[in-house]
This record gives structure tokens, C-alpha cells and sequence, in this order.
């Protein structure tokens, strides 16, 4: 069957309302676009397990604190729509702003503790902006599962708290980083970078892995591997620190010494573009 493309809500209502008759499930990858092979992971796992692969593209203005973030995103419905379409994709939801947000807002999701550290603190509103745009979304579009990366692993743990807190019905799915072979995590921002800040901003999993490897060798106390990921860091001056944390991987709370599961998280400035990744530890 050929890409559905829609815009708006109950024509795509309409369309899944269909499918979920005949017995398809939804499965949901909600995206802000400028896809990547990282974007093509997550729907390639809704492909093996769900009937119908509903992928939305909106860039979402009340997930940013910066009108100049928002106004730069890259967009490009076009190429997205045929990357989707060379995936099997069978519905896009492309909405434009209006048709999310039509008139003044007074309802927005909070999830409170999860949100408050790592890009949270850095971001103020932001994942109550994606709480918010998810939660329209999973009204909107109820699916049987939902897709999200690890890449961004806070917004994992806000998703996966909102809908249990909130009984949404759907299964959160967590898909794996994918990388550039030096290890950058792939991104729609690393289009911004020069080829120099290309260069440098692989030092970011580079301080990821460090820290994990030295987990690995049973040296626990976060305050020591901080120290050591940070010096690694300070070796690339281009690369402007935000945060380097060491959380539990549920409130994405600091710890202290690691007792059991850990996030690493970091984020760095290279000239005007954010970069984040995070790995998980397990001793
Ligand atoms: P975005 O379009 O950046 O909002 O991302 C949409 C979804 O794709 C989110 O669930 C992201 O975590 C996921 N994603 C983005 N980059 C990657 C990546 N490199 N690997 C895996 N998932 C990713």
C-alpha cells in the first residue's frame, strides 16, 4: 500500500480508525522530521511489530526555549515524506501548527522530578512542551505502541512516567542510539556543525565511554568519573561543557556512588548547536 500523507486530525482519525478494523495495529514514531538512519531504526522496529506504522513530523514550538532553535530546525516534508515512503511507512501525520494549537493553550502535561535535571534544568519548559505534544499525540493517533530513541533518554523517562501515571494504553518502545561510525550520535543538528566542530564533537562519546569503561573496571564513585569525563573534555576547548551527569535511569536523579543501573548523560555546545548523548551502565 502506498504513504498516506495527512495533516489533519480527524482525516487521520478517520484513516487509523479504518486500519484498526481490519485489525491492524498502530504502531507510532513521533518525529520533529529532517529524518536520519536513527529516525529509520525506530521505524524499522514499529515495521516488525506493528500492522500500520503511523510516523508524525511536526516541529513542536512549545518543546523550545530558544525562538532562534525553532526558527533554524532543518525542515523538509518532501524528502521526509520519501524516506518514509522508502521504508514502508504507511501514514504520515504532517500537522501544521494551527491544527495542534489552533486559538490559546491552558492545558499542558508536567512530569514533575524526571524533568528537573540533565536538558531540563538547561531547558526551562521544555519536556513539559514534549509531554504536552506527545500526549495530544497519543490522543490523537492511539496507538498500540510508540517508538521513542534512547539518544534521548530523558525524554524516554518523561514519556514512559507520563503514560504510566497517566494510563496511557500504550506500549513504549525504547530503540537503541544509532551512530556515525566515529561515534557521533546521529542527529537532524548535526547538519549545523562545520566540518571542524564535526570533528570535534566525537570527544562527547568519547567521554561517554570512558566513563562507562571505567565503570566496567569498579570504580563507582560518580564524583571521580565526572572529574575524569570533564578533563577528557576540557581537551577539546571548542567544545562547551552543559552538563556531565551520572543519574538513576527512571527519576534521572545524580547519584552518588552507583549501587546499580546508571545513566551517563551529557550535553555540549559546539559554536551555536546543542549536542546530547547518554549511555547506559550496568555493574
Ligand atoms: P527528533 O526528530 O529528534 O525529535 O527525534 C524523534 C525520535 O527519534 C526520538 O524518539 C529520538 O530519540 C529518536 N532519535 C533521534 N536520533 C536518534 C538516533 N541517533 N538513534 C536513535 N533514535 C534517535
Amino acid at each position: 500500500m502506498s504513504l498516506r500523507l495527512i495533516t489533519g486530525i480527524s482525516a487521520l482519525r478517520a484513516e487509523l480508525g479504518e486500519r484498526r478494523r481490519r485489525g491492524e495495529s498502530i504502531g507510532f514514531v513521533p518525529t520533529m522530521g529532517a529524518l536520519h538512519a536513527g529516525h529509520g531504526r525506530l521505524i524499522e522496529e514499529a515495521r516488525k511489530q506493528d500492522g500500520c506504522v503511523v510516523v508524525s513530523i511536526f516541529v513542536n514550538p512549545i518543546q523550545f526555549n530558544q525562538a532562534a532553535d525553532y526558527e533554524r530546525y532543518p525542515r523538509g516534508l518532501e524528502e521526509d515524506a520519501a524516506f518514509c515512503r522508502a521504508r514502508a511507512v504507511d501514514v504520515v501525520f504532517a500537522p501544521g501548527v494551527a491544527e495542534m494549537y489552533p486559538g490559546s493553550r491552558c492545558t499542558f502535561v508536567e512530569v514533575e522530578r524526571v524533568s528537573e535535571e540533565l536538558c531540563g534544568r538547561f531547558r526551562p519548559g521544555h519536556f513539559r512542551g514534549v509531554a504536552t505534544v506527545v500526549a495530544k499525540l497519543f490522543n490523537v493517533v492511539q496507538p498500540d505502541r510508540a517508538y521513542f530513541g534512547e539518544k534521548d533518554a530523558q525524554q524516554l523517562a518523561v514519556i514512559r512516567r507520563m503514560a504510566r501515571d497517566l494510563d496511557f494504553p500504550v506500549e513504549v518502545v525504547e530503540v537503541p542510539t544509532v551512530r556515525e561510525p566515529d561515534g557521533l550520535a546521529m542527529s537532524s543538528r548535526n547538519r549545523h556543525l562545520t566540518p571542524e566542530q564535526r570533528r570535534e564533537a566525537t570527544a562527547l562519546y568519547r567521554s561517554l565511554q570512558l566513563v562507562q569503561n571505567r565503570i566496567a573496571e569498579s570504580v563507582l564513585d560518580t564524583r571521580q568519573l565526572r572529574h575524569e569525563a570533564l578533563e577528557l573534555l576540557s581537551k577539546t576547548p571548542a567544545l562547551r561543557v552543559e552538563y556531565f551527569e551520572i543519574v538513576d535511569p527512571e527519576l534521572m536523579q545524580p547519584v552518588d556512588t552507583i549501587t546499580g543501573p546508571v545513566r551517563v548523560a551529557a550535553a555540549v555546545w559546539a559554536g551555536s548547536t546543542r549536542l546530547i548523548d547518554n549511555v547506559v551502565c550496568r555493574v
